[in-house]
């Protein structure tokens, strides 16, 4: 393929894809994932895979999550127009660009909504500047931090996700979140399957958490994390 690859007709019929699968059933999600060019958001080398459902390499390490998870995340977190959302784990970008599209009170409104945050120095410059360029720069606020202390200076949050596996839940992100706010996270040890949580916090004293299946995420780093 070749500078004339229709990748919008390729984003539309994986999208019709993870609908007649069952996977992507959100109306917002819906709008939010044909919205997003997840080309953009990979290497050049790899924008031909972009609409592939499967994590992709973005460098040092990292990937960028599967259309189908991203999908699941977004729904299972229930997103609404206007909510305050911390991401754990910017990579790319992508994923926060799809949340920030979600939540969106109409399109082009500015303003940070979502606050993404990133361990790794070099990705930082790699996503703002794939946000910028697909029009999400003023609606995510990417910061050089370890995520696993959450971020005390914006909370609390309605929601909270991570895009890496830490070895159990931080207590820091529990703590962030508003009532009524909802954390999706994996958890498990490196090299062992790991679980995605949904963790509701019903009222300060109430959590119920969830499990909605086996999954496989790059670890989290940091204090709460991987420590090394
Ligand atoms: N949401 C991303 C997926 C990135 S992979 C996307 O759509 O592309 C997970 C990311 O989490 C990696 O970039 C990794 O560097 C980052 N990460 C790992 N531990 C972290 C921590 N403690 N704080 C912030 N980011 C972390």
């Amino acid at each position: 393929m070749n500078s004339h690859t229709d990748f919008e007709e390729m984003r539309a019929r994986l999208i019709r894809n993870l609908v007649s699968q069952g996977v992507l059933r959100d109306e917002k999600v819906i709008k939010a994932m044909t919205a997003v060019p997840r080309e953009e958001f990979v290497p050049r080398s790899q924008r031909e895979q972009a609409y592939i459902d499967t994590p992709l390499q973005i460098g040092y390490g990292q990937t960028i999550s599967a259309p189908h998870m991203i999908a699941i995340m977004c729904q299972e977190l229930d997103l609404k127009p206007g909510q305050k959302v911390l991401e754990i784990g910017t990579g790319s970008g992508y994923h926060a660009a799809v949340t920030a599209e979600t939540i969106s009170i109409e399109r082009g409104s500015s303003g940070n909504q979502v606050f993404s945050l990133e361990i790794v120095k070099k990705l930082i410059s790699f996503a703002e500047d794939n946000l910028r360029r697909t029009g999400y720069g003023d609606r995510v606020k990417v910061m050089e931090a370890d995520g696993s202390q959450g971020y005390l200076e914006e909370a609390p949050f309605d929601r909270i996700y991570a895009t890496a596996a830490p070895p159990s839940v931080p207590q820091p992100l529990i703590d962030q979140l508003k009532p009524k706010g909802i954390l999706i996270i994996p958890v498990g040890e490196i090299g062992f399957s790991q679980e995605l949580l949904k963790i509701m916090k019903k009222s300060p004293t109430e959590i119920t958490a969830a499990r909605l299946g086996g999954v496989a995420f790059v670890p989290m780093r940091g204090r709460y994390g991987f420590r090394s």
